[in-house]
């Protein structure tokens, strides 16, 4: 029987998985690299990057193959994520922001919406984006104050939704509202809101400091009316459905940390075998290459961390039980993903600053990771929660 203490003890890829990571690298490298600068310059969103990853089948890698997907789980969703991210960290977002608005659907949903859903996802023919976070209420999401009452055979939401990623490109969103207000997190059910619903609109985008490729916008519900059978799992449980998805989408969040540091790795490693200072390369000062050991030691740890957080959870450990090990992951995968940005940026010296090379970006996308999907200092709180036994 599956346990946190028997996953994670082989180190060997399948030979599925290795392809799906050679081949994903020979794309990242070829075709997304050469337009990462540009996608965070113009902050637009790249439809051609998206285009790729559908006509390469890498939509759905994360949907069984019974409902359209490669069914190479969330650890094959990691190894294709990091590969994307070594050069990009736009990129990799037009695979999990719809991972994390169809996870509830995959946790909860009835059998037609993860048909129609996680189908659609997989095909490409489906964009989606989660509202959760509103202006007042982030980390708390308990606190919420969108409602959601029942007419008849629909649901009327009433709210505003603050940095709703990917809600500009979304089909649909997954909204998250309050059906028992005075219930805490007992009252939150959740909804699929179809693009086009009446009375939904995407507000104000942001100006944001990284990750600028895809937008983050607020969503506003102005007695937007859903069908009933929208209404994701059981009425007042979708807090849970929607942390079950959270958990589930962690190892994802620690992948693009994992790539980014390695990027990071790589481009300073190659500097400082070319750079010079008192006619050598800066290599061979001692100081250089501790940062790079450093950022080594931090990128294997980390990626160990998330291929078992992953394993994890497509054997179907994301519950309680297995909450700090997800969390680890995502916690431990950004920090050191914002760490290899600073000191590789350090390594390139003034250099590093500059635009012209893409440590200033990696820094600024680094930074996101740690605020976002609970932020890390909640992810601490939900591991020594586990470990006390609170
Ligand atoms: C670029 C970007 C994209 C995003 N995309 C989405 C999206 O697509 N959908 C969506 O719903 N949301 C999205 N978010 C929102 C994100 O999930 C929230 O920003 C995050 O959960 C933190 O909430 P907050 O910003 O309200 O911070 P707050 O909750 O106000 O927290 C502020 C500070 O207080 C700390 N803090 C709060 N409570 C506690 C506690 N109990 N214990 C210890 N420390 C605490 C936090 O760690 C943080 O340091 C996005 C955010 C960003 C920056």
């Amino acid at each position: 029987m599956n346990s946190p203490d028997t996953i994670g003890l082989s180190f060997h890829l399948t030979e599925p998985q290795a392809m799906l990571r050679r081949t994903v690298r020979e794309l990242a490298e070829r075709h997304i690299a050469p337009r990462a600068a540009e996608i965070d310059e113009t902050e637009e969103y790249p439809e051609d990057i998206f285009q790729l990853l559908r006509a390469h089948d890498l939509l759905g890698l994360y949907v069984p193959a019974e409902l359209g997907g490669s069914g190479m789980g969330i650890l094959g969703t990691c190894l294709a994520v990091e590969e994307i991210a070594r050069v990009c960290s736009n990129s990799p977002l037009l695979l999990s922001v719809h991972l994390l608005a169809t996870r509830p659907i995959a946790v909860s949903g009835s059998p037609e919406q993860k048909a129609r859903y996680l189908a659609g996802v997989a095909k490409g023919d489906l964009r989606g984006s989660l509202a959760m976070t509103e202006p007042h209420a982030g980390t708390d999401v308990a606190n919420i104050r969108t409602r959601a009452v029942r007419e008849g055979d629909a649901f009327v939401i009433s709210g505003q939704k603050a940095f709703c990623t990917g809600a500009t490109h979304a089909d649909f969103i997954v909204v998250a509202a309050k059906t028992a207000p005075e219930a805490g997190s007992r009252g939150i059910s959740l909804f699929i809101v179809p693009k086009g619903a009446p009375g939904l609109r995407v507000g104000r985008k942001e100006r944001k400091m990284g990750m600028r490729g895809i937008p983050t916008c607020e969503v506003l519900l102005e007695g937007c009316r859903v069908p009933a059978g929208n209404l994701i799992g059981e009425l007042h449980r979708g807090f849970r459905a929607a942390m079950g998805g959270f958990n589930q989408a962690r190892p994802v969040i620690g992948a693009r940390g994992v790539g980014l540091a390695q990027g990071c790795l790589d481009y300073a490693s190659n500097y400082a075998r070319e750079r010079e200072a008192f006619g050598q390369a800066i290599a061979n000062f001692q100081a250089v290459q501790f940062m790079l050991a450093d950022m080594f030691i931090g990128v294997e740890a980390a990626r160990l961390l998330v291929w078992r957080a992953a394993a994890m959870v497509d054997a179907g450990l994301y519950g309680k039980e297995c909450v700090r090990y997800v969390s680890a992951a995502k916690c431990f995968a950004s920090d050191v993903a914002m760490r290899a940005a600073v000191d590789g940026i350090q390594v390139l010296g003034g250099a590093g600053y500059m635009k012209d090379h893409p440590l200033e970006r990696f820094m600024r996308d680094a930074k996101q990771l740690q605020i976002i999907e609970g932020t890390n200092q909640i992810q601490r709180s939900l591991i020594a929660r586990a470990l006390l036994g609170l």
